[in-house]
């Protein structure tokens, strides 16, 4: 077992970084506070092949391991949360099209979608339809040569300012197997979109509802075939799992790295409050927690890349350690500036403020507990899961 990182990992990993440091870093609490979607900074991101890291290379992803590809999410992340989940939930929805949509639905949407002139949106969640996502009832009734689509997405990451929508409705009976995944032009006729959600934190990205009206969806966007939408969902979210731990990580990372020096330099009762040993211990979790996350995340991606029976079972336990544990060490790096913590002049509130969700979407922690006690409880289980 070899931990060290390939030549080529390190390279991908500089190269987020460089960018990160550019064209993220300096600009995050100026998106926060203004909840500008920095489109143009992430179409530049294509440039490096950042927005199809994991996609199809013959369309032009760069067909990375989910592991080289989630190395780069950290860095991107430790530049800017918001902005890099989102180019992760952008990954997400172009490697859905890629491994599972037609020829020439490839050809259509992923080269526009890899150099960033298209954005892309993941649309499941339904105001009634959350943690259980197999109920959704967003119908898409196949008329001729067409699918008529009717009903509401909710919490829809970039919804409003992206080009493409991969939709999962309902062609048939209730239960996940009556589900199909389309891919949709977001100015469709019949498309409308809410107001851009006031969120607590991810303000660098929109986050709107979508409702269909009569929305006519040529037959041929359909995604794999009638019936497999839900499957197609649920693969593309053990990716999503991935990326969205190890954006918590990465965030995880420069609230540990602010904490660390600011201890050094801040002093209280005459000394560094770095000499106080409650200060060292908190410091030395932090950075245990961080490492923690950050090699189970490893892990699950080393079983998504090698196909492994288990892997979504390791990305849910992955996501869900890696997002409580990032969470955590972002907020003990805040009480660890005290007061300063608390105002926005320091990056600290910010990122507790991002993180908070990253325990909630993509399945909440508790659906990935379910996911996780679920296979652990079959005959025999335990011997595949170590
Ligand atoms: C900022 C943001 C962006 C998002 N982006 C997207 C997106 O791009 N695309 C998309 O499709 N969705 C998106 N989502 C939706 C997100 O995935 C859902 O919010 C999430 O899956 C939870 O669904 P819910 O909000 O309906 O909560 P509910 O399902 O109503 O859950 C409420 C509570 O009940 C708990 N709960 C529910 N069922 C169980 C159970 N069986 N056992 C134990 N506890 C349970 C939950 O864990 C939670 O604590 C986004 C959400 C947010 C906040």
């Amino acid at each position: 077992m070899d931990f060290t990182l390939t030549e080529d990992q390190l390279a991908f990993a500089q190269s987020a970084k460089q960018f990160a440091k550019k064209e993220l870093r300096p600009h995050a609490a100026e998106w926060d506070r203004s909840s500008y979607f920095p489109i143009e900074v992430i179409k530049k991101s294509g440039e490096l092949g950042f927005l199809g890291l994991y996609t199809n290379p013959d369309y032009g992803g760069l067909g990375l391991p989910r592991l080289d590809s989630a190395i780069v999410f950290e860095a991107l992340a430790w530049g800017d949360t918001s902005v890099a989940a989102y180019m992760s939930i952008h990954n997400m929805v172009s490697w859905m099209i890629g491994a599972y949509a037609s020829e020439e639905l490839c050809q259509q949407y992923l080269p526009k979608m890899m150099s960033g002139e298209w954005l892309g949106s993941y649309c499941l969640t339904e105001p009634n339809a959350g943690s259980d996502a197999a109920s959704l009832r967003t119908k898409a009734d196949k008329q001729g040569d067409y699918y008529i689509l009717n009903g509401e997405k909710a919490f829809i990451s970039g919804a409003g300012s992206t080009d493409v929508l991969v939709v999962m409705a309902r062609t048939g009976d209730t239960g996940a197997k009556g589900v199909s995944a389309f891919v949709i032009d977001a100015t469709s006729a019949g498309i409308e979109y809410g107001k851009n959600e006031h969120k607590m934190g991810w303000k660098a990205q929109p986050t709107r509802t979508i409702s269909f009206k009569d929305v006519k969806v040529p037959a041929a966007n359909l995604i794999g075939k009638e019936g497999q939408g839900f499957s197609i969902a649920m693969k593309g979210l053990d990716g999503g799992r991935i990326n969205i731990g190890i954006c918590a990580v990465g965030t995880a990372q420069s609230a540990l790295e602010t904490a660390t020096s600011y201890v050094k330099d801040r002093s209280q009762f005459g000394k560094p409050i770095a000499s106080f040993q409650s200060v060292q211990f908190k410091l030395a979790d932090m950075l245990t927690q961080t490492i923690a996350a950050r090699q189970m995340l490893y892990l699950a991606a080393n079983k998504v890349d090698n196909n492994d029976p288990q892997a979504s079972t390791y990305c849910a336990m992955a996501k869900q350690l890696s997002t409580d544990l990032s969470f955590e060490v972002a907020n003990q790096a805040l009480q660890l500036h005290g007061g300063y913590g608390y105002l926005n002049d320091y990056p600290l509130e910010r990122h507790v403020r991002d993180l908070r969700v990253h325990q909630i979407l993509e399945g909440t922690n508790e659906i990935m507990r379910v996911i996780v006690s679920r296979q652990m409880l079959q005959d025999d289980a335990l011997s595949s899961l170590r």
